[in-house]
């Protein structure tokens, strides 16, 4: 048997949430934790709409990461009040959670955020990320003496998700933290999430990538086909937007825009599934669906 079976007794399992503000870097770490890219990372903010689980499984234990959306202050649109909600139910789920922020920033939401995790229940490390931005370590010294974080927190960590810096150390503590027990998941499986839905957020993320800054928040990607066949993988992808003028926007001049995006994310499926991919892309227009609950049902953001 493997040396797995022999430590049986010492194996861990558990449930990691990783929460924190837009863009201070959840998606980045879970990548990096996972070797692979799992979860889609852009500059822009709310670029994470739903909950994803990373699944990590090596010799001492298996975590199962939680790369929520970030938590948004303003509750207006379905959308985002959507968002807070997964964000918030994770807290309950989990044995522990990884709270992030940027090293060199402390914000207002950052301290909400933080107050908001002192009553969640489960034990809370602050990990500082983004540490390669601070070229001067005095500087992230003087940072984390004046916020005096340290004394609301189980364990702190400075890391870098981009560069790998500290990840390492903070895997080692999180196994510490968990209960003894069996893997609950199979140890090839990677994430909960289907096929469907990894191939539709990459596509998510290369037109986020492409496009400016006000579209993105009103698209969503729709798989109609993915289907295997002679060798390849073959994706049919509507882009649904919220108005005309926008989809103009996504198809671009004779069609440059879509065409170029499609072929990034071909590329990135191709990565990420490891076989020959065909892609097809429509662009749609759903009137204002962002604002509409029984839209984003349909769009496949369920609770
Ligand atoms: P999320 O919204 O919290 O999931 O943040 P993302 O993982 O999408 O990252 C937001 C942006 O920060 C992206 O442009 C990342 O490349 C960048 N980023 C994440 N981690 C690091 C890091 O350790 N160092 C630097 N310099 N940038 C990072
Ligand atoms: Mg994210």
């Amino acid at each position: 048997m493997t040396s797995r079976a022999a430590k049986e007794g010492d194996y861990r399992f558990g449930y990691v949430a990783l929460v924190g503000r837009p863009n201070v870097g959840k998606s980045t770490l879970l990548n990096r934790i996972l070797g692979q890219k799992l979860s889609i990372v852009t500059p822009k903010p709310q670029t994470t709409r739903q909950r994803i689980a990373g699944i990590k499984t090596t010799e001492r234990g298996q975590v199962v990461y939680l790369d929520t959306p970030g938590i948004h202050a303003t509750a207006g649109r379905a959308l985002n009040r959507y968002m807070n909600r997964v964000a918030k139910a994770t807290f309950r789920d989990v044995e522990l959670i990884l709270f992030l922020i940027e090293a060199g920033r402390w914000t207002r939401q950052d301290r909400r955020i933080a107050e908001a995790l002192k009553k969640a229940g489960p034990p809370v490390y602050l990990v500082v990320n983004k540490v390669d931005m601070l070229a001067d370590k005095k500087e992230l010294l003087a940072f984390l003496a004046e916020l005096d974080l340290a004394k609301d927190f189980d364990a702190v960590f400075l890391v870098s998700a981009l560069k790998g810096d500290g990840v390492e150390d903070v895997e080692q503590r999180v196994l510490d933290e968990l209960p003894f027990s069996r893997p609950f998941y199979d140890e090839q499986q990677i994430t909960d999430r289907s096929e469907r839905f990894l191939a539709a957020e990459l596509l998510r993320e290369a037109l986020t990538l492409r496009l400016h800054q006000e579209l993105p928040y009103a698209l969503t990607v729709e798989i109609e086909q993915f289907k295997r066949e002679k060798g390849l993988l073959n994706v049919a992808a509507i882009v649904w937007v919220e108005r005309d003028s926008q989809k103009q926007i996504v198809i671009g001049k004779g069609g440059s825009a879509l065409k170029q995006v499609g072929a990034a994310a071909r590329r990135a499926m191709e990565d990420l599934f490891a076989e020959k991919v065909f892609l097809q892309t429509w662009v749609k227009v759903s009137k204002d669906w962002t604002r509409s609950e029984r839209s984003l049902e349909r769009f496949g953001y369920d609770e």
